[in-house]
């Protein structure tokens, strides 16, 4: 066929039907018959990124591999399909308006009036192609945030309508909507959804296909009602059904059809010609493992947010491995700022591992730090991510070193002992734009560490998030006491990791695993904590 086609994913009736999820199923579900595909995303909020967001407020921030902050969809789209996105892979109209406000002070529209229409819209119809045009993709596939109708979506749902007239039959789009089970009258009711495409049609877009969200199994009669009020085709209108995991919805939307409509709304014939691979079997393994697994794997999250998005990565990887382990994740919050030492053993009780969460600012620092010194004197299953790496090593100079006021120059700018500080070599590592340490980074493993055999490798490339460092000047004493700095990033020599190889598994990464892990491929550290704690279970 050649041409990449362009498919663009809108919502309406409610938000949090899962667009996100819907989209990362269609990437899949396209990748299973050997498509090239991406995953973009164009949220209407005006925050020109998404990277100062309280997480309790819109779950986790994800961070690209060139260091991108985004929206949290972006991981689902990484973790069902393994494509590696970008910050062209995530707007918003925040960062769409910044970009045409910088052209217009430079001059470059010639003093033209600047306008919604046709600037803002151009600029995002140039940002919705900019993918397609640079990679050689079959299918982009464009989530569109919020519902339809929102004042604040009305610029991409033009662009969208432009762009349907500019690329033909090379663009459809899929509306996802919600049907309601009204049990007073004991039937799913359609008006809402057929309010929603009215709304849609009303901007000038005729959705191709419309997929519903819907508790109870759509009759023949009620797709054909859908097809009839809302033009398009019957075997266009596909249920979305409630499942029990997110990741067993790429099998049912297989069974649904949802790759082969859109393959013929995309003008290939017959998707008998482009099999599903193995790549399907695959993710059907998984599934399969995901249900059949009874065992549960408790996990204690230290940290400050208690809303499951906040750590989605995190929840997320551990799903996967543990599934992999024949086991299921129960995550369980442990509210950092009530650690004290009276009750850490109480608070971390019935837990068979600990992840030491990442964060910002200096609420439950000391509580954390207090829960680092039971689990390494406890010789417990614990993983420090990002700050929670820095929580081990300011809880070691405490503790093990005698440096009662170690601590991160980021809480404690007057400490005598800077565990954590900003360090002379961060300069000679480029920042893209901003004070943070952001993105992927080389990391190389000490032979013989735990790392290292986890990995099986000694370079690495890992995501980052964080402004502050391990202080090289404690290293030696440091790894003379039995800690040791066993991952180094090449150029800088910043410290990456550390563990205690006394223990059993306690280590921690001042870089992000959970934003790499995959469905497919799940991250080495997560598969190692997860099976150690699926062993020690057996015991
Ligand atoms: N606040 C710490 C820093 O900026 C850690 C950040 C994080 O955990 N993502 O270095």
């Amino acid at each position: 066929m050649g041409k990449t086609k362009y498919i663009f994913v809108t919502g309406g009736v409610a938000s949090s039907l899962g667009k996100g999820v819907i989209a990362s199923t269609l990437g899949r579900l396209l990748q299973n018959r050997g498509f090239k595909i991406t995953i973009q995303k164009f949220d209407p909020y005006i925050n020109v990124d998404p990277g100062t967001l309280n997480p309790n407020e819109h779950g986790e921030c994800y961070v690209t591999i060139d260091g991108y902050e985004c929206d949290l969809d972006l991981g689902h789209y990484e973790r069902f399909t393994d494509i590696q996105t970008t910050r062209d892979n995530s707007y918003t109209t925040g960062r769409i308006y910044r970009d045409v406000i910088d052209k217009e002070r430079r001059g470059e529209y010639g003093g033209k009036t600047v306008q919604v229409v046709p600037h803002i819209t151009n600029a995002i119809k140039e940002k919705m192609l900019k993918n397609g045009k640079e990679k050689d993709l079959d299918f982009v596939i464009t989530e569109i945030g919020g519902t339809v109708g929102d004042i604040e979506s009305l610029p991409f749902l033009e662009a969208i309508r432009q762009l349907k007239w500019d690329l033909g039959e090379n663009a459809i789009v899929i509306h996802l909507a919600y049907v309601p089970y009204i049990a007073a009258a004991g039937e799913l009711k359609t008006k809402p959804t057929q309010h929603s495409v009215k709304t849609l049609q009303s901007y000038g877009i005729q959705p191709d296909c419309i997929v519903l969200r819907a508790e109870k199994e759509l009759s023949e009669n009620l797709r054909r009602k859908v097809a009839s009020f809302c033009n398009v085709r019957p075997d266009c209108v596909l249920h979305s059904p409630d499942v029990p995991s997110i990741y067993a919805l790429p099998i049912k939307m297989h069974e649904e059809g949802l790759d082969r409509v859109v393959l013929s709304l995309c003008g290939y014939e017959n998707a008998d010609h482009y099999p599903t691979t193995s790549a399907y079997e695959d993710w059907c393994k998984f599934v399969e493992l995901r249900y059949s697994s009874t065992k549960e794997l408790h996990i204690g999250f230290i940290g400050k947010y208690n809303l499951q998005d906040a750590y989605k990565s995190i929840t997320e990887s551990l799903l996967i491995a543990s599934a992999y382990c024949q086991h299921k994740s129960k995550c369980h919050f442990i509210d950092a700022e009530k650690i004290t030492e009276d009750n850490v053993s109480e608070m971390l009780k019935g837990m068979d591992g600990y992840i030491i969460c990442p964060g910002f600012g200096d609420r439950g620092i000391e509580g954390k730090i207090i829960a680092a010194k039971y689990c390494r004197e406890n010789n417990l299953t614990t993983l420090g991510i990002c700050l929670g790496m820095q929580i081990m090593a300011i809880e070691f100079a405490r503790n093990v070193l005698g440096y009662k006021d170690a601590n991160s120059t980021e809480f404690a700018p007057q400490t005598t002992h800077p565990v954590i500080d900003m360090m002379e070599e961060q300069k000679n590592l480029v920042y893209l734009g901003n004070t943070m340490r952001l993105g992927g980074y080389d990391c190389v493993l000490r032979k013989g560490s735990r790392v290292y055999n986890i990995y099986n490798q000694e370079n690495i490339v890992e995501r980052h998030r964080h402004r502050y460092e391990l202080n090289s000047s404690f290293i030696e004493e440091m790894e003379k006491a039995g800690m040791i700095c066993c991952g180094k990033n090449p150029e800088s020599n910043l410290t990456e990791i550390v563990e205690v190889p006394s223990c059993n598994f306690y280590l921690g990464t001042q870089f992000h695993p959970e934003y790499s892990s995959t469905v497919l491929k799940p991250h080495p550290l997560f598969l190692a904590f997860c099976q150690k704690l699926a062993k020690s279970q057996s015991f």
